[in-house]
């Protein structure tokens, strides 16, 4: 049964975290060898840090140790039940005592990590970024520039990073350009092609005060972006985060005016409402249909 490349995106999530049936597991592998652009997407999504030279077993157990401890995708919903079982426990005070107290308490009191010195770029940006700042969940963070130059003029910096459960990334960079770098970056963006976004997230488009030059969207990602106000002004803005919805309150955190119109990644987006029911559906058609 052939099933459109759509369908199969909604699920990978699903299937990376191994959440799918054994009949929705065979359905997207059987896709996956047939359809190069999924099975690019897919690549793309599994991306690894890169990684530097040392011992790889070491590395892989210590990735597969990281990656059993970090709840990723459907864990709002099972950590919400798990919490709630937990909370009850606890209230009985049964046997379940102060570790699994600490355990929660800790993910919970995540703190939001927010840095507007643009000398500290190179920690969060491209290659020699820190271990959390290097992938940002496969998006094409090269629309950003790759350094600070002497020839750019920072306007305004801020990095904002929040790790409750899931990371979720929260940048922008404003810079004035002399005519003739201006030129020159926009020639640069050219070559990001404008991305379909809109639609993502409740997204309508941007504010007529400035021209979109760049767009990488992803309909469970987020957002890498470049604007301008068609002068002199460069606004590189990433908003990547996963599961549909931030926890972080990025309205507190950026000028309304460097975000796409109509975005809404709040706890109640009725994007995540309608994305989720759709993997649902999807999920339920295959299981009757494969
Ligand atoms: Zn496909």
């Amino acid at each position: 049964m052939k099933i459109a490349c759509e369908i199969i995106r909604d699920l990978l999530p699903l299937y990376a975290e191994d959440m799918v049936s054994e009949k929705s597991k065979e359905a997207v592998e059987e896709h996956l060898e047939e359809c190069e652009d999924c099975k690019a997407f897919y690549q793309r999504m599994m991306a690894p840090e890169p990684s530097v030279q040392f011992d790889v077993e070491e590395a892989k157990s210590f990735q597969s140790f990281v990656k059993k401890k970090k709840w990723s995708f459907g864990c709002k919903v099972a950590l919400l039940s798990v919490a709630l079982v937990m909370f009850l426990v606890l209230l009985r005070g049964a046997l379940l005592g102060g570790a699994i107290g600490l355990l929660v308490q800790d993910m919970v009191s995540a703190k939001v990590e927010v840095d507007t010195d643009a000398s500290h770029y190179s920690q969060y940006m491209g290659e020699q970024a820190g271990e959390n700042y290097r992938s940002k969940c496969g998006m094409e963070e090269r629309i950003f520039p790759k350094e600070i130059r002497a020839d750019m003029s920072v306007e305004d910096y801020k990095m904002v990073y929040y790790n409750p459960w899931d990371p979720q990334y929260l940048s922008y960079l404003v810079v004035e350009y002399d005519a003739e770098t201006y030129r020159q970056e926009c020639a640069r963006l050219a070559s990001y092609s404008v991305g379909d976004y809109v639609g993502n997230y409740g997204v309508t488009g941007f504010d007529g005060q400035y021209q979109l030059l760049a767009m990488d969207a992803d309909p469970y990602y987020g957002f890498v972006y470049a604007l301008t106000d068609g002068e002199s002004k460069i606004i590189y803005v990433e908003i990547i985060f996963c599961n549909y919805f931030m926890d972080l309150d990025y309205e507190e955190y950026i000028d309304k005016s460097y975000l796409p119109l109509g975005f809404d990644a709040s706890s109640g987006n009725p994007y995540r409402k309608k994305m989720l029911a759709t993997v649902t559906k999807v999920k339920r058609q295959i299981m009757v249909t494969v």
